[in-house]
């Protein structure tokens, strides 16, 4: 809003907002953004539209989808703050990519980048060059503001995450703006887009490994305690939230048979060597 009032531009011009994905920290203030900008329609990828139109299904699926048959969660503490710093909101247009949006002086373009969430947008402006890319691509660790590790890359279905990977590459993008990260321009954003596809071989060839050398059937959470200090510099608790990548991975894996899946007498999904 600064931003606005410095630069003499009127809310309500403002036609569409569009929200990157389906998590909290991304998409928790599209609700109150309909108050600040009274002529807009809020946008989002149509596969994420069940999760922000009820915040309590992104709790229940997304936040809590490990913690039936893997033992991990969001704490109790964890979900009173999101439910106090975000909303649900309605979606008035679902994207899938490849729309383009006139904006009068320039066209932006909608890419669907899916990984970290299924309907992951980015948005180019064809004007500049520059991507917005939200979360879809992640690095190799998550800063906090001031640069220091906060946590593992959040990506959840990894051959969606390369492939959006190998899509942003193909753009040869000019500037790449991250939701994480600062503006990363010409060749240190390919860099990073390098440097994010080659820890997925990193994650993938250490659960492969972790797994084969286990000697009786290992849980996601037993695959992260031994092999978290081989994936980042992330200390417990943080380091857990590899269960997104790890599971993932380990879902590859399977379906080219170098691991197997089980239901331990515990209740909890455990992997053996394929
Ligand atoms: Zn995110």
């Amino acid at each position: 809003m600064p931003y606005f009032r410095e630069n003499g531009i009127d809310p309500a011009a403002v036609r569409y907002v569009i929200v990157t994905h389906a998590d909290y920290d991304h998409s928790g203030g599209a609700t109150a953004m309909r108050d600040v900008f009274p002529n807009s329609l809020v946008c989002a990828g149509e596969r994420d539209r069940a999760m922000l139109e009820d915040l309590e299904l992104m709790i229940s699926d997304r936040y809590g989808e490990f913690a039936h048959t893997h033992n991990f969660d969001e704490t109790e503490e964890g979900k009173h703050f999101i439910r106090a710093v975000a909303h649900s909101t309605t979606i008035d247009i679902g994207f899938t990519g490849g729309e383009s949006l006139d904006l009068g002086d320039r066209t932006i373009e909608i890419l669907h980048t899916p990984g970290h969430s299924w309907g992951h947008l980015s948005v180019v402006d064809k004007t500049t060059g520059f991507i917005v890319v939200g979360d879809a691509v992640l690095g190799d660790t998550v800063p906090l503001a001031d640069g220091r590790p906060a946590f593992p890359p959040t990506y959840r279905y990894v051959e969606a995450y390369r492939a959006t990977i190998r899509l942003l590459k193909g753009r040869r993008p000019v500037a790449i703006l991250p939701a994480h990260y600062p503006a990363m321009f010409a060749e240190s954003a390919l860099d990073f887009l390098d440097l994010s596809l080659a820890y997925t071989d990193l994650v993938e060839l250490v659960a492969l490994e972790t797994v084969t050398r286990s000697s009786r059937p290992i849980s996601l959470l037993e695959l992260i305690d031994k092999s978290h200090d081989r994936l980042g510099p992330w200390p417990s608790p943080a380091c857990d939230y590899l269960v997104y990548a790890v599971l993932g991975h380990l879902e590859v894996l399977e379906q080219y048979h170098l691991v197997q899946s089980l239901i331990r007498s515990d209740g909890v999904q455990a992997w053996v060597a394929g």
